[in-house]
């Protein structure tokens, strides 16, 4: 598994589940702008579950 980035994900779509604000793609995580929470990115795609939290 490597670190380099991940084929760009669309984030237009999607926003942090807790508090709706843009999520940006940092790595091979998701940050959200808002709320400050981390999700995991597995196999490249984003896993937007509020009990995942990193
Ligand atoms: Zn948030």
């Amino acid at each position: 598994m490597s670190a380099e980035s991940l084929p760009a994900t669309d984030l237009r779509w999607v926003v942090c589940p807790v508090c709706h604000q843009p999520l940006e793609s940092v790595g091979n995580i998701i940050s959200c702008q808002g709320c400050g929470r981390r999700y995991p990115v597995l196999d490249g795609i984003p896993v937007l579950l509020a009990d995942r939290v990193l």
